[in-house]
Order: C-alpha cells, then sequence, then structure tokens
C-alpha cells in the first residue's frame, strides 16, 4: 500500500542544475521528492537513485510543463504514485539571448511558452491539488533588477512569474497555502554558462558583491527554507538569493 504519512514535492526541472540540487535538499529534509523533466530521463533517474541510496523517496515523471495536457498528466501520475501533494516547487526554465527585434518573436514566444505559460499550469495546478498548508514555490531571476541587452524575452517571461506569484497568493485566502518565488542572482549551471565568452562569465560573476557565482546548493537551502516550517509566515514574496546582485 502507498505510504501516504510523508509529505510529498514536486519538483520541475530536477534533472539538473538548481532543480537537481532543490530535489536532493527536499529529500534531504524528509519529503518523498517527484523529479520532474523534460527530456533528460537518465539524468532525472540519476538524482532519484541519489535520494534512494541517501536514504530517501523519489521518482522520475516526465512533463513539458508548457504543455496543459502533459502537466494535468503529471500531476495524476503524482497522486497516483504518492497519493498527496504538500509542496510544488516550479524550477524548470529556458533562457535565449535575443534582441528586441522583428525577426526575434520566435524567441519571446519560447521563453514565454516555457517559462511563464509553463509557471501558470504547474501553479494552477497545484492550486487546485494542493491541502491545506501546502506551498507553492516559483523560480525568478535577480536579472530583471539589470535590464542587459538581449535579456529582453527572458526578462519578460520571468517578469510575468512574479506578477502571478502575488496574484495566486492572494486568491489563496483562506486555505492555508504560501505561494513565492525565488529569484537567484547568476549560479553556476548550464543555463548560465551557455552561450557566454569567458569574458562575459568574468564580467557577470565579478558583478555581486561577494564576487562569484551562485551554486545550486545555495538556491535549494532558500527554496527548502520557503517549503519548511521556518517559512510558515512568509506569503507574496520575492525572495532574491543572488551574493547582491541587485
Ligand atoms: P538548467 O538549464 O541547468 O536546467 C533546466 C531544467 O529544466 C532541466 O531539468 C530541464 O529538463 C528542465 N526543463 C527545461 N524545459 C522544460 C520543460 N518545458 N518542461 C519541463 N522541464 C523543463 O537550468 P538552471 O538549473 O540554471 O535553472 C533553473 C531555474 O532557475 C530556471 O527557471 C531559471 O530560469 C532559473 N534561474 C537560473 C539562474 C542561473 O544563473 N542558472 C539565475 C536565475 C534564475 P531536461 O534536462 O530534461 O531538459
Amino acid at each position: 500500500m502507498t505510504d501516504t504519512t510523508q509529505k510529498v514535492a514536486l519538483v520541475t526541472g530536477a534533472s539538473r542544475g538548481i532543480g537537481r540540487a532543490i530535489a536532493l535538499k527536499l529529500a534531504e529534509d524528509g519529503f518523498a521528492v517527484v523529479v520532474n523533466y523534460a527530456g533528460n530521463a537518465q539524468l532525472a533517474e540519476q538524482v532519484v537513485a541519489e535520494i534512494e541510496t541517501n536514504g530517501g523517496r523519489g521518482t522520475a515523471l516526465q512533463a513539458d510543463i508548457g504543455d496543459a495536457a502533459s502537466v494535468a498528466r503529471l500531476f495524476d501520475q503524482v497522486l497516483e504514485a504518492f497519493g498527496r501533494l504538500d509542496v510544488v516547487v516550479n524550477n524548470a526554465g529556458v533562457m535565449q539571448m535575443a534582441k528586441i527585434s522583428s525577426d526575434n518573436v520566435e524567441v519571446l514566444d519560447q521563453m514565454l511558452n516555457t517559462n511563464l505559460r509553463g509557471s501558470w499550469l504547474v501553479m494552477a495546478k497545484a492550486a487546485e491539488t494542493l491541502s491545506n498548508g501546502g506551498r507553492i514555490i516559483a523560480l525568478s531571476s535577480s536579472v530583471l533588477a539589470k535590464s542587459f541587452p538581449t535579456y529582453g524575452a527572458y526578462i519578460a517571461s520571468k517578469a510575468g512569474v512574479e506578477g502571478l506569484v502575488k496574484v495566486l497568493a492572494n486568491e489563496m485566502r483562506g486555505r492555508e497555502i504560501t505561494v513565492n518565488a525565488v529569484a537567484p542572482g547568476p549560479v553556476a549551471t548550464e543555463l548560465f554558462f551557455e552561450g557566454k565568452s569567458d569574458e562575459q562569465i568574468a564580467s557577470i560573476t565579478a558583478m555581486a558583491p561577494l564576487e562569484r557565482l551562485g551554486q545550486p546548493e545555495e538556491i535549494a537551502a532558500a527554496v527548502a527554507f520557503l517549503a519548511g516550517p521556518q517559512g510558515s509566515w512568509i506569503n507574496g514574496q520575492i525572495l532574491r538569493a543572488n551574493g547582491g546582485f541587485a
């Protein structure tokens, strides 16, 4: 029979990077963890294996967060496997650089589809599924404050996410469900390194007064705080975990 006494967390985009670190941390904190991924089944299974080696419980489930049917199936599978859901972390995201030009509107469509539409779909299902005391946590980005050239589509998508977080926190009135976002500064993952020259990496790394990139585990710690008992009074907030990159 399914054990329904253990709290359950769903982490989207948990096959690598920040999502992987969040999944491992929440498992360490006692959650059974659903490791969602888009295409990298092997990496997701490795995260589950690591959770199990550490004495935890987890499962890997494929879903494209930008696709409504896929997200609905994901939540059904979570309930089927674990019988409950307590924490939803919508971490999955993509980043592509492009100037705001007529030629680049497909980049905007792609960013909005995964980062904003995906957040809408996952947060909506979380709102429908979580019981009282649940936590919804989205991933934004501290780059909103920088307005760097070529970040238009990405920043637009994440600004939208921050808007959704605050509205959903209000819509959860009476449900004892908190809704927050963590907005990392630059973190050492594939998403950050891809397409950047060594000079660009060095320049962005030096921007925060702490003069280094964040590590995925440092973002996972902020998410775990919001997901755990210590975060119970934090609601409708954007936690900028960024080493001072502001
Ligand atoms: P990575 O590129 O390292 O990992 C992205 C993860 O998202 C992968 O697990 C990938 O799955 C998954 N994913 C991508 N598209 C989809 C989709 N459509 N449906 C489901 N899963 C998907 O990214 P990071 O770990 O760096 O980023 C995680 C989050 O943090 C993102 O929302 C990002 O915007 C945000 N962030 C990151 C910063 C950084 O500097 N790294 C800074 C600020 C915010 P698969 O492996 O199967 O493709």
